[in-house]
This record gives C-alpha cells, sequence and structure tokens, in this order.
C-alpha cells in the first residue's frame, strides 16, 4: 500500500449542527475600543535614552471620526504622558486619564468633537524593556571582541505597540505608520520601510523611515544597533539578513533561503510582495522567538544563523522552517489580518501550514510533514508536533481553534499547540479534500479579497467555497467551532467496512459528545492510490466493497486530524502489510496506537506488539515516536522498582539499531541516518546505556582539546548525555565552557546539557543561572522548564521557582507568564502535587492564569492514574518476555 498523491472523495453534503461566524465587518468586530474613530496614520517620534533605559517619544495622528464623540479612548500601557493636543488645541492635564488596568488612554473632550477629520498629537515617556515586550534591549558581546554592546529591538504582539507608543492597539484598527528614530550616529536602525532620510546631529542621528501601507499596530517594528548585513535581490525586493557585526556572512544560508521563498509565495498567493525590502533581523537576545513584522522579521538570532562549520543539520532546517513561516506570514498576517484574536489561527495555522508546505517543496528529503507530526529531539525548539496538539485537544481542557477572547491576557494564551498545530492540520486536511490546485485558487481568492484588510475564518471558507464548489462552509466549521477531534472506528462485516465516528478523549469523564464531517482517506491492498470518503453521520459503510482478506488503512500519510481504532480482524490484516505501508503511516499507526492505550481503549500490549514489528528498518520516524514514548515512560517510573527492568528491555529494542547505524558518519550515507543516530545516542543515554554513555564521555573528552572531532549534528546529543550523568568536575567542565563559548548554537546545547543533570546537588546549581545573567533573558525565561522537563527534580524547581517568583516573571514576555508556575508542574506525576499547584495559584496567581492551571491540574492526575495502569501491564509484557 503506497501513498500516490491522488484524493478523490465521494461527496454527500448535508447541512451540519455548527453555526458558521460572519464575514468581517469592522463595526462588529469584538474589541475594547469604540469604533466610531479609526486613526488612518500615525506619525511616530522615538528618542531612546541608552544609559536610562527609557525613551521620550511624540506622536501626531490622523483621525477619522465617524460621528461627534465626547471621548476619545486609546491604548496606553506604562507610559506618561506629557502634552496632549487635539486639532491644535492643548487639552487640560485634568482631561488625561489612564488605566492601567485596561491598558487604556482617555481623553474627556472639552466639547462634543464633530465627525469628520482631526488631528491628535501626545507626548509621551516609556522604559526600554529587559524582556521581549514593547521596545526592549539586547545586551550582547560583540562576536571576536571582548565589548558589551547593546541592540535595541520590539515585539508588539500580541498588544504591546501600546507600551511604545499610545495607539488604537487592536488589530483591525489598521493605519500607515512612518517612524522616525533618533538613535547613536553608528547605529544602523530598521523598521518596516527603507529609510527616507537620515539628519546627522553630531553624536546622534535622526532616522526617518518611509510610511508604511495599512496595516495593524502589533507588525510595526523598530531595531537598532551596531549592526551589519547582506543582501540580495529576488522580484524587484531588496533583500537583506541584518546581524550584530561580525556575524553577517552567518545569515548567507537564511539570505539564500529567503530569495527562494519570496518567489514561490509570489506565485502561490497570486499577489507579488507589496514591500520594496524584506529585512531579516537577527536579535541576540531580548526575546525568544521570530516575529513576522512586515518588512522587518525579527528572530532571536540562533533561528536565523548558520556557521557551516559547526551548525547542525537540524539547525539548518529549523532556519528554513522559521523563515518559511514568518514569511508566510507577509501575506497571512499582515497583508491580511485576523479581525481580532479569536481568529489567531487564521495568522498562525495558515504560517505554519504554508511554512511546512513551502519547506517541503524545496526539500523534500526532509521529511518535513512527518517530522512535525512526531514529538522528538527536544533541542528543536521550532514549532508544536501535531500529535503534541492532539494529545492536549483530547483532555477535557482544550479548547475549539476560535475561542472568544476579551482580555489582553487571553490573547497572549492563545499562541499555543491548537491554534498553531491543530489549525496548520486542518488545513493540510482540507487541502487534500479539495484538491492542491483548488486550495490554491481558493486561497488567492481569499488573499485577493482581503488585502490590506481584515478577515474572519468566514471569510476564507467563503473563497474555499467559490473556488471549488463544494460546501466547505459546512465541513470546515465544525472543526475550527467545535473543541477536540474524532476517533473513527473501523470494523468489517463480510466485504462491508463499516464507520462509525465518536469524540476521542482522554480522562475525561463525561464528555460531551460531538459529530464531525471527516475527510477520510484511505488506502487498500488492491487499491495503493488514496481514496476519498467524507464520513457526515455518526456511522455508515464505506461504498465500495473489500475482499474479506485484504487490509484497508485510513488517515494516509497520517494526514488528518482524527485517530482511527481498526476491529481484530482488519488490524490482523493491516499489521500483515506493514512492510508495505509508507513511513508516516508506520508513524501514524504507532502515535494511534499509543493514544488508543493512554485512553484505555486498548491494552499496553497494542502498542508493544507494534513497536516489535516496526523496529526493523532503521526509518527515522519510527524510532522518534518509539523513544519519545520510551522516554516519557521512564519518567513516569522515576524511583519506581521497575524502571531498571523496563531501561533494560528499551534498550534491548533500541541497541541493535545504533550497532547497525554506528557512531561515526559514514560517507554517502542516506541523509536522515544522522538523525537517527543523534536520537538513539539521546534515547539509548536516557535509558542508562553504559556503553553509550561511556561513548559519549570520551567523545566529549576529545572534543574538549579538539571540537573539530565531534560531528556538528552528535553534539547536542553527545552533551546531553554527559550533562544528564554529570559528576560536579563535568557539571564546572560545561559550565565553564557556557560561559566561554561564542557561538549561541554551543551554548545553548551547553546550557541544555546542564539542564539535564539528574544528580540533585547539581540540580541545585544549574537552577539559580535562570537568575544570572549569564544567559540571555529569553533563554533564561526557559531554564527552569527545561529542567523540570529533562531532569529529574521538578520539586527543586518548584522549590525555587516559589522563592523568586517575582524575579523569575520580570524575565518572561507577555505570552510566556499566565503559564509560566503551572508549566513547572506539568512533569509531577503524583496528586499531592496537583493540590500544592491549586492552593498556589489561588494564593498568588491572577485570574487569568486559571486556564494553565486547570491543564497542569489535568495532566498530573492523568500521569497519576496512567502511571498506576501502566506499571502492572508492563511488568507481566517484560516477564513474559514478550519481545
Ligand atoms: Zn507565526
Amino acid at each position: 500500500m503506497r501513498f500516490l498523491p491522488l484524493a478523490f472523495f465521494s461527496l454527500f453534503f448535508f447541512s451540519s449542527g455548527v453555526r458558521a461566524e460572519n464575514k468581517f465587518n469592522f463595526a462588529t468586530t469584538p474589541g475594547k475600543l469604540p469604533k466610531d474613530i479609526r486613526p488612518n496614520e500615525y506619525a511616530v517620534r522615538i528618542q531612546p535614552d541608552l544609559e536610562r533605559l527609557s525613551f521620550t517619544g511624540a506622536e501626531t495622528i490622523k483621525l477619522d471620526v465617524q460621528k461627534p464623540v465626547m471621548k476619545l479612548v486609546l491604548n496606553a500601557l506604562e507610559l506618561e504622558i506629557g502634552s496632549v493636543s487635539l486639532d491644535g488645541k492643548p487639552l487640560p492635564k485634568k482631561a488625561i486619564a489612564l488605566n492601567a488596568g485596561e491598558q487604556t488612554l482617555t481623553l474627556v473632550l472639552p466639547s462634543e468633537l464633530p465627525a469628520g477629520q482631526h488631528q491628535l498629537a501626545l507626548q509621551f515617556h516609556g522604559k526600554i524593556n529587559p524582556q521581549g515586550q514593547g521596545l526592549f534591549y539586547a545586551r550582547y558581546q560583540e562576536e571576536g571582541t571582548n565589548e558589551k554592546k547593546i541592540m535595541l529591538g520590539t515585539q508588539f504582539e500580541a498588544t504591546d505597540a501600546r507600551r511604545m507608543f499610545p495607539c488604537w492597539d487592536e488589530p483591525s484598527f489598521r493605519a500607515r505608520f512612518q517612524l522616525t528614530a533618533v538613535v547613536p550616529e553608528n547605529f544602523m536602525a530598521i523598521s518596516n520601510m527603507p529609510i527616507e532620510e537620515e539628519k546627522n546631529n553630531g553624536e546622534s542621528k535622526e532616522v526617518r523611515f518611509a510610511t508604511t501601507p495599512s496595516m495593524a499596530s502589533y507588525l510595526l517594528v523598530l531595531c537598532a544597533g551596531d549592526l551589519d548585513a547582506i543582501e540580495s535581490q529576488q522580484d524587484g525586493v531588496k533583500l537583506r539578513v541584518v546581524t550584530t557585526k561580525g556575524k553577517a556572512e552567518m545569515g548567507r544560508y537564511a539570505l539564500e533561503s529567503e530569495a527562494k521563498i519570496l518567489h514561490f509565495y509570489n506565485d502561490y498567493f497570486g499577489i507579488s510582495y507589496p514591500l520594496p525590502k524584506l529585512d531579516l533581523i537577527a536579535v541576540p537576545g531580548g526575546f525568544g522567538g521570530a516575529m513576522e513584522n512586515w518588512g522587518g522579521i525579527t528572530f532571536y538570532e540562533s533561528a536565523l544563523l548558520f556557521d557551516p562549520k559547526n551548525s547542525s543539520a537540524q539547525t539548518k532546517e529549523d532556519i528554513f522552517a522559521v523563515v518559511a513561516h514568518e514569511m508566510a506570514h507577509q501575506w497571512f498576517g499582515d497583508l491580511v489580518t485576523m479581525a481580532w484574536w479569536d481568529n489567531l489561527w487564521l495568522n498562525e495555522g495558515f504560517a505554519s501550514w504554508m511554512g511546512s508546505k513551502c519547506t517541503d517543496h524545496f526539500n523534500p528529503a526532509w521529511h518535513d510533514w512527518l517530522r512535525r507530526n512526531v514529538p522528538r529531539d527536544p533541542t528543536r525548539r521550532v514549532g508544536f508536533p501535531k500529535d503534541t496538539a492532539m494529545q492536549g485537544d483530547a483532555r477535557s481542557t482544550t479548547h475549539p481553534v476560535q475561542q472568544p477572547i476579551t482580555t489582553e491576557a487571553q490573547a497572549g494564551s492563545a499562541f499555543d499547540e491548537i491554534t498553531y498545530r491543530k489549525g496548520m492540520s486542518i488545513l493540510r486536511m482540507l487541502e487534500s479534500f479539495l484538491g492542491e490546485n483548488v486550495f490554491r485558487d481558493g486561497i488567492r481568492k481569499y488573499i485577493a479579497a482581503q488585502k490590506y484588510s481584515n478577515s474572519t475564518t468566514a471569510d476564507l471558507w467563503q473563497a474555499l467555497t467559490e473556488a471549488s464548489g463544494k460546501p466547505v462552509g459546512e465541513i470546515a466549521p465544525g472543526w475550527t467551532e467545535q473543541p477536540g477531534f474524532p476517533l473513527v472506528k473501523v470494523s468489517r462485516e463480510g466485504t462491508t467496512i463499516k464507520l462509525a465516528q465518536e469524540r476521542f478523549t482522554v480522562d475525561f469523564p463525561n464528555p460531551p459528545a460531538l459529530q464531525w464531517q471527516i475527510p477520510l482517506t484511505y488506502v487498500t491492498q488492491d487499491q495503493p492510490a488514496t481514496n476519498g470518503f467524507l464520513l457526515r453521520d455518526e456511522t455508515a459503510n464505506l461504498p465500495n466493497e473489500l475482499p474479506i482478506d485484504h487490509a484497508i488503512k485510513f488517515n494516509v500519510e497520517d494526514s488528518g486530524y482524527y485517530r482511527v481504532e481498526y476491529d481484530d480482524t482488519s488490524w490482523k490484516l493491516l499489521a500483515a502489510q506493514l512492510g508495505r505501508l509508507s513511513e508516516a503511516d508506520r508513524v501514524n499507526l504507532l502515535i494511534d496506537a499509543w493514544a488508543l492505550v493512554e485512553a484505555n481503549h486498548k491494552p499496553l500490549s497494542h502498542y508493544l506488539e507494534l513497536v516489535n514489528q516496526l523496529l526493523n528498518d532503521d526509518q527515522l520516524g519510527v524510532y522518534d515516536q518509539v523513544i519519545d514514548t520510551f522516554t516519557y515512560v521512564n519518567r513516569l517510573l522515576s524511583g519506581n522498582p521497575l524502571r531498571p527492568q523496563f531501561q533494560q528491555y528499551a534498550r534491548a529494542l533500541l541497541r541493535p539499531a545504533f550497532d547497525r547505524v554506528g557512531w561515526d558518519p559514514k560517507s554517502n550515507e542516506p541523509f536522515q541516518r544522522g538523525f537517527l543516530r543523534a536520537s538513539l545516542i539521546r534515547g539509548l543515554g536516557v535509558l542508562d546505556d553504559s556503553d553509550i554513555v561511556a561513548g559519549c564521555r570520551s567523545r566529549f573528552d576529545r572534543y574538549l582539546s579538539d571540537p573539530s572531532t565531534v560531528a556538528p549534528d552528535l553534539r547536542p546529543a553527545i552533551f546531553s548525555v554527559v550533562g544528564r550523568y554529570a559528576d560536579s568536575q563535568t557539571w564546572e567542565k560545561l559550565h565553564r565552557m557556557a560561559l566561554k563559548t561564542g557561538s549561541v548554537e554551543e551554548k545553548q546545547y551547553l546550557y541544555d546539557a546542564l539542564a539535564n543533570a539528574i544528580d540533585p546537588r547539581l540540580v541545585r546549581r544549574t537552577i539559580p543561572i535562570a537568575l544570572s545573567d549569564e544567559m540571555t533573558t529569553s533563554r533564561a525565561a526557559f531554564l527552569l522548564p527545561f529542567i523540570a522537563r529533562h531532569g529529574e527534580h521538578p520539586e527543586l524547581v518548584w522549590e525555587f521557582a516559589r522563592a523568586h517568583m517575582k524575579e523569575l516573571l520580570a524575565k518572561q514576555d507577555a505570552l510566556g507568564i499566565d503559564g509560566f508556575a503551572p508549566g513547572l508542574f506539568i512533569y509531577f506525576s503524583e496528586p499531592k502535587d496537583s493540590e500544592t499547584l491549586e492552593a498556589y495559584a489561588k494564593s498568588s496567581l491572577p485570574p487569568s492564569a486559571a486556564k494553565a492551571v486547570a491543564k497542569a491540574v489535568e495532566e498530573i492526575h492523568f500521569r497519576a492514574e496512567f502511571k498506576e495502569r501502566l506499571t502492572p501491564q508492563l511488568a507481566s509484557w517484560i516477564e513474559n518476555g514478550s519481545r
């Protein structure tokens, strides 16, 4: 059963129970600010003070007042407001009211302001933040020198433009922005548009950028520092990679990728990238991700810079994937912006899907779709695996892709795996349902209809319906407006294939029953081309009969967002044909088998029997799934007497593959062999394989005297194993190297290694690094969650976090703050730990953290229950020698 990318569907359409939302309409878009005043154009001037880490600002805003008003309400946060004037007339001080809780600035007018054009002018003062919100700074050591320098950057999404200038800071209040910045004379300043004018004032210079097209406030950007750039040109657009001095050449790979991707998207979207330039800016700290500011995308520098001598193949893949994702946003997000944060998936699900499509187009050998479905290598920090999204989506604390958002904190917490990964999976499923070309035509219609404007999900469904002639608006909303996803049960009666759907849940008593219209795909033993069937009812029979001894496999290539449970007959027939399935199909069976064990639909043996059958031909995806599962079980068994036996059992399963691939890369080995080698080293290391641990130690010692002796692809795995079993001396060595190295990538692997240590005395030494200045703010923010996850002492992490919560939260950006404390708890598996969290939440966390707390409590509850259920089954499986 081989996959052929040909899909056709048997279609029967009936209206579903889900009611679709309305198309975009400015007046009815949710939000806090009154809709009767719209800003058209801002001229903003910012003058940072790098000594005091503050800035002064001035702006004039051209307003379109739709009906007479007595007050103006806009957003401002942590700003001091100086003078305010309207149409040239100053407002008295008492007319100006800041509301910190609401994050608004209200200007009470002395008399009614008539409808029409008006001009508002403000002067203000604010601070430059150490973490990535509003205007921020990053301190760094310049490449090849000992000089400590400072760079400025901005991060405004979701709701932090209001920290740099008072504005209508909601995505549907689009306007044109003209930014001016006053920076030190030696600085390069970058914004969305090219520089229009630069005036030297001696020590400093005033840089005025060209006015942007109409866009949302969260997409404005300002970066400035002692910077370098390399540039090229593609389709009439000037492309650059901008870095701190001395690193520009490391941007070469990103620059080459940028040109390819731009051309690909210009064609795909049918509307060429509309700005004259596109900068990719490497920021050495302050924030930790990447941000799609129109024309000036910012990246934490390790997500953009590639050193051909020392970077791993994984880093290369991640750079391409992140650049492809952020560039997709230049259309999805920037040119067309979701009307409100309840439709954030239109930005993030789309950019994730488009990014993968583009990555796969240029790099088919990477198997990007497949590798994004499986949880794997923890050093890969890019995106959420699909299976992780599905695990969360099976619980009671999940939410629909489209969810009501009323507060700023809720907007921040919407950036989760459901928005990104479920959104992306739904699009992939719809694309295979409608066909690649029809889907693209629909996207072109959507972009053309909504450009320089906003949109809702309903606008997208309408464009896809028009392009395909199929009622997408009836099939799709079930996937975005309902939480969760279906389990499809497959059974046979003679030659008839019977299908039934139910909601798939884990540890969720009495879930509300839901139903979906499921675009199923399948292959059969004699029909290797992909078939489609739209399962719209609770039960149905497949229209085609199947010989009683022929196997059938659903969810071809793991491209759907549902799980499948086969009856015994179907499962046995399928198990006999595993050798003919693609890697993605095998991984799909493993993922579903494990999920069915978690959900208590199947015993553990169901999964382990499949593992026995699949661990033979060294496929990376298969091993990554198994290693991830074994690592999870190993963690669950921490302190359990069964653990050594489990480790021995699991090592025996994985070790033969390692003995086949060996320690050293061979010339002309298959591309993914290097990843498999690293995965096995890491997996066997966690399972305490003494040969592997010794091999990692000796290679690490060699690396200390000559780094070229260890291939870049193996370094993170080797460091992590060395770190896990480190003694005090080794910890010192790793730490000294981490302090010394100038490579951001190597530095990160070394801190990861320290965070892996299982010796509690070393854990206590690693934890306080989160509060020191030795890591950048954004990396320090991730250190404790990483230790909680990969070390074995979450209780030590919590003890420290509880005592230093205020300082720790000061390092988090807006997106990280509510989930920080609950996030440290999800690796506990004792009921008492959930009580600790709940008590802490009650006394010390804001109400906006409630969702994250509920999620963590649920996870602890599940782990405790699963551990009870798993242990006896595992003991008897091992005892009976069933491998
Ligand atoms: Zn994104």
